[in-house]
């Protein structure tokens, strides 16, 4: 705790007043870009990942990325999402799971869970991923058929988002993208589903173009 405290009062004394004019910019109101829904994972930074300052990212943190579809679990999730999309208008989703997950983990190997009676009601909306991926593990080693449901979970998670009325709303406006992600946490790559593909492909940034080399 002694370093979160230190770490507020570095940031009263030198961080805050750097920004100033930002911070009290967005005392007077938001405008996100993009509902991001990720693990409560601590290794994940979403705004150091996308390079985002604040107000640029409504964050919605759940144990496994997990979206219940309408109307399961009316709560935290729900009503975070209804506001997002329904009040501020984000014009994207993103679903973005990651590599080493603890729940996709206890979706596989439950047991160890079963005393936790809130994780593991919360694991069942995981479930259907792991079903959808059991066709490819014999043929995957372990990790990679962990790899193989974390994918699939964010896909489900999408697939769930479509259910709850001010998601399907606006998907039926045709003003609403959703993304499904995976964040290697080690190699700082992160995945996106593409549709054409069916298959999860590398986001690269765009590289930038080589000059002409002009020889004397
Ligand atoms: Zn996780």
């Amino acid at each position: 705790m002694e370093r979160i405290l230190k770490g507020l009062s570095r940031f009263q004394k030198r961080v805050y007043p750097k920004h100033r004019d930002l911070f009290q910019k967005l005392a007077l109101g938001q405008r996100p870009e993009a509902l991001f829904i990720t693990c409560a994972d601590s290794r994940i930074d979403p705004c150091m990942l996308t390079q985002t300052k604040p107000g640029e990212l409504f964050i919605c943190r759940v144990v496994g990325n997990i979206v219940p579809p309408y109307p399961d679990a009316i709560g935290g999730v729900s009503a975070t999402i209804e506001y997002a999309v329904g009040v501020l208008g984000v014009p994207d989703v993103i679903v973005c799971g990651h590599t080493d997950c603890g729940v996709m983990k206890g979706v596989l190997n439950p047991e160890p869970l079963e005393p936790l009676t809130s994780v593991t009601a919360w694991l069942n909306y995981a479930q259907p991923a792991r079903k959808a991926a059991a066709a490819q593990e014999e043929a995957l080693a372990g990790p990679e058929f962990l790899l193989a449901v974390t994918e699939r979970n964010v896909l489900e998670q999408l697939s769930n988002l479509g259910t709850h009325p001010s998601v399907a709303a606006r998907l039926e406006q045709g003003d609403l993208q959703l993304h499904g992600w995976v964040y290697d946490l080690g190699e700082g790559i992160v995945t996106a589903y593409d549709p054409d593909r069916a298959e999860f492909v590398p986001l690269e940034s765009p590289q930038p173009k080589l000059r002409a080399v002009r020889h004397p």
